[in-house]
């Protein structure tokens, strides 16, 4: 830290990504990626020609890719925001809405923490129930910005629409913001009732269902309003933010969106599988329906789970958090990867 840091960050505990070792290569299942490339489209159009335009700047409204993405979900341009992945638009969403305080789950994304102290904004964070599962009622009526990722992460468990409308029905004074990087692996979206409630503001990600981690896009769908408030910032701090290549490799990603969700299927049916397995290894898994598993074995550390499988050359994600120490968050890979990790766990268990 330097001298000339202001006061007010000097205390600022920033967000710990997973590691992205660079050093030997892995079988990585620690950052929720897909085991899958983009599409053959995605490919293609990233091109020699897309390449030699980079001397110029990118479209800073992403026209095309903003209509393609209101199409596929079935709304209106001006209620889609873009961005250099979803991560920047919670920021801006935390900056733009949370003056009255910001309140989410005890064991949830880690950013929104961050992103809290980073605007100073009050916390409330409310404790998942015993069995992590979330505690509706405390969700309602919150008067400060109400943050829900749906699927939750990292224990996968999900909301019903239902669910969801209520909590957003009673915070008509407040933005609910869902987080859905998740949804296309089983959860149910709430896009479809941001034409009924001007409070919702629904989040997505290219970076896990769709391949794109690595290209950095995100998308937010609600009211007009909301979305003319996210502009704003966007404008108000960098409105070239996602870059031509991703554009173009966005646009054919959503062109090319059946094979995304045929790889979801794949992965959901990976999962499924792993889980089974895991249970009959004596783990305790939770009920997910996101590209990874929380588990945790009956007699085995979560730390302990990790180091080993790390040697073993196998990348988990392990939280130091109090609450869930003993639990690891596997990312579902490959059905062959996962059949590396499964006899990983084995040989660690001894058996
Ligand atoms: C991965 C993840 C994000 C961030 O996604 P990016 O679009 O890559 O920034 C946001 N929310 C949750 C819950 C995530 O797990």
């Amino acid at each position: 830290m330097s001298r000339f840091l202001n006061e007010n960050l000097k205390g600022l505990k920033e967000y710990t990504p997973g590691e992205q070792p660079q050093d030997k290569k892995y079988i990585k299942l620690n950052t929720n990626e897909s085991p899958y490339p983009p599409s053959k489209e995605v490919v293609e159009a990233v091109n020699e020609n897309e390449v030699k335009d980079l001397r110029l700047y990118c479209d800073p409204e992403c026209s095309k890719l903003k209509s393609a993405l209101a199409k596929l979900y079935n709304v209106k341009t001006e209620n889609v925001f873009l961005s250099n992945g979803s991560d920047d638009i919670l920021n801006f969403s935390f900056l733009a809405f949370g003056q009255n305080g910001v309140a989410f789950a005890d064991i949830t994304y880690g950013f929104y923490s961050v992103f809290a102290d980073l605007y100073s904004l009050e916390k409330e964070i409310i404790p998942l129930n015993d069995d992590f599962t979330l505690n509706k009622q405390a969700f309602m009526n919150k008067n400060k910005l109400t943050v829900i990722a749906n699927p939750n992460a990292p224990t996968g468990i999900t909301l019903s629409l239902n669910e969801i409308e209520k909590i957003v029905e009673s915070n008509k004074q407040n933005v609910v913001l869902i987080d859905e990087a998740y949804v296309d692996f089983g959860g149910e979206s709430a896009i479809s009732l941001t034409e009924k409630y001007d409070n919702l503001l629904c989040v997505g990600t290219f970076s896990k269902s769709r391949s794109m981690a690595g290209a950095r896009l995100g998308f937010a769908i609600a009211n007009k309003e909301i979305i003319a408030d996210l502009e704003k910032i966007k404008y108000s701090t960098n409105p070239y933010n996602i870059n031509r290549l991703t554009q173009v490799a966005g646009l054919a990603a959503v062109k090319s969106n059946n094979y995304f969700m045929e790889n979801c299927k794949k992965i959901i049916k990976t999962r499924e599988y792993t889980a089974k397995t895991l249970k009959e290894l004596n783990f305790e898994v939770l009920d997910s329906k996101s590209n990874f598993l929380f588990a945790k074995h009956k007699s085995l550390g979560g730390k302990e789970f990790y180091l080993s499988l790390k040697e073993k050359g196998v990348l988990v994600r392990h939280f130091e958090t109090e609450r869930i120490k003993d639990f690891v968050r596997i990312t579902i890979g490959s059905f062959e990867e996962m059949q590396v990790f499964l006899d990983k766990t084995k040989e660690i268990l001894g058996e």
